[in-house]
């Protein structure tokens, strides 16, 4: 397959005005100028006039039970179970053709990884971090397995390893917005914890995803040794300075806050507690972009967040409305989010060799970020193409 004349964004940091990007079979064989006519192609999209880009990394979603609906927790699994697995494929229509699931009751996202694996649903390629782990009591106790100190930590780690999760999501390094009652800015794991989290996962080859809002917090993980801090609402000077040292990233997460602050649907208290936080949230984020931390896209949609699951990209505007380039954004879902995912040498960017993971956009995010949200007309996962609007169908195989 041939897709040409579009201006192709590689992703990692070149642009190609008038280029090409061949396919075969689920990977790209040739990304560069266009020199259409030269050879023969079972299929040639003529992508004039449009930018083709990789498809976007969404380090941080929720599917689990399907987009949230507090009607929807008492549903028998079953049915929770299709929900996640629909939830999960409006990501890939949106664009995301990788998204990393930060938790899910039920172990939900590691069967809903599993069936599009397997061939039984097609959808994104899933990170699955099934129940996740906090303290007794913290974070997401709802749901998470609850373990207190190195030795029940290390045993936790291991028991959802055995699940078949690729990361552990740490819930319980602080509180959170949505954790009533409870002070925002409280600790919740020690740094040994944290560490023990860390060194276990990492002698199983398992990625760690740290919920950290408040600042103490933000430090114990990262004198844990976390690749990345997710929410980081409280950050200063010396501890965005730490995270460049050290090469962490922060994960801003502007879904939940922006949604209800701005959009203000929820529960009274989820409003009360986020407007405490909106304004400390959007300093930090502006302080990390200044000091030259690395940013990575995550929308933390669905679940209470209420950002539905395809609606990833206006994580993108966010940031972008909070001072950062767009096609720094653009880089932040694409190389950098595969890089912080180990998942480089086969996606993030279009390079000979990798996968063909794609997308075909009829105007120009690096002038414009909402064209994510809303000019998307092609979808490509490893070769297969989800999503065609041009023809006027969706369809999927
Ligand atoms: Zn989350």
């Amino acid at each position: 397959m041939l897709i040409t004349g579009g201006t192709v964004v590689c992703g990692d940091g070149e642009i190609i005005p008038h280029g090409e990007v061949v396919i075969e079979g689920s990977r790209i064989v040739r990304v560069g100028d266009a020199r259409s006519g030269r050879r023969r192609h079972d299929r040639v999209i003529d992508a004039s006039g449009r930018f083709v880009l990789p498809g976007l990394i969404d380090t941080h979603v929720h599917f689990g039970g399907g987009d949230y609906d507090p009607l929807w927790e008492s549903v028998p699994l079953g049915l929770q179970a299709l929900r996640s697995l629909e939830a999960a494929q409006r990501s890939l229509l949106a664009g995301c053709t990788t998204v990393r699931s930060a938790g899910a009751q039920n172990h939900l996202d590691v069967d809903v990884r599993d069936a599009i694996r397997t061939g039984v649903a097609w959808g994104p390629r899933v990170l699955a971090s099934g129940r996740g782990i906090t303290h007794t009591g913290g974070h997401a106790h709802e749901f998470a397995i609850e373990a207190d100190g190195p030795g029940e930590i290390r045993k936790a780690v291991r028991s959802l390893v055995g699940r078949g999760v690729d990361s552990i999501k740490l819930f319980g390094v602080s509180a959170g917005v949505a954790t009533a009652g409870a002070d925002i800015g409280a600790e919740g794991f020690g740094a040994e914890e944290i560490a023990a989290a860390v060194n276990e996962a990492s002698r199983l080859h398992r990625l760690v995803q740290v919920h950290s809002i408040g600042l103490q917090a933000t430090r114990n993980a990262i004198s844990a040794g976390v690749l990345a801090v997710d929410h980081g609402h409280f950050l200063d000077e010396e501890i965005c300075s730490t995270m460049v040292e050290r090469n962490v990233c922060l994960v801003p997460t502007f879904g939940p806050t922006y949604y209800y602050t701005e959009v203000r649907v929820a529960e009274p208290w989820r409003i009360a507690r986020s407007d405490q936080v909106r304004p400390a949230h959007i300093e930090s984020f502006k302080l990390a972009l200044a000091t030259g931390v690395r940013i990575v896209m995550g929308s933390d949609l669905g679940y209470a967040s209420r950002m539905k699951n395809g609606e990833n990209a206006l994580e993108l505007a966010q940031m972008v409305k909070h001072g950062m380039e767009p096609e720094d954004a653009v880089y932040s879902a694409t190389h950098r989010a595969a890089e912080l995912l180990g998942l480089a040498s086969h996606v993030g960017s279009l390079r000979p060799g990798k996968l063909a993971d794609l997308l075909v956009v009829d105007g120009d995010p690096l002038l414009d970020i909402g064209v994510l949200s809303t000019k998307i007309c092609l979808v490509m996962r490893e070769g297969v193409v989800y999503r065609e609007d041009d023809s006027g169908n969706t369809f999927f195989q």
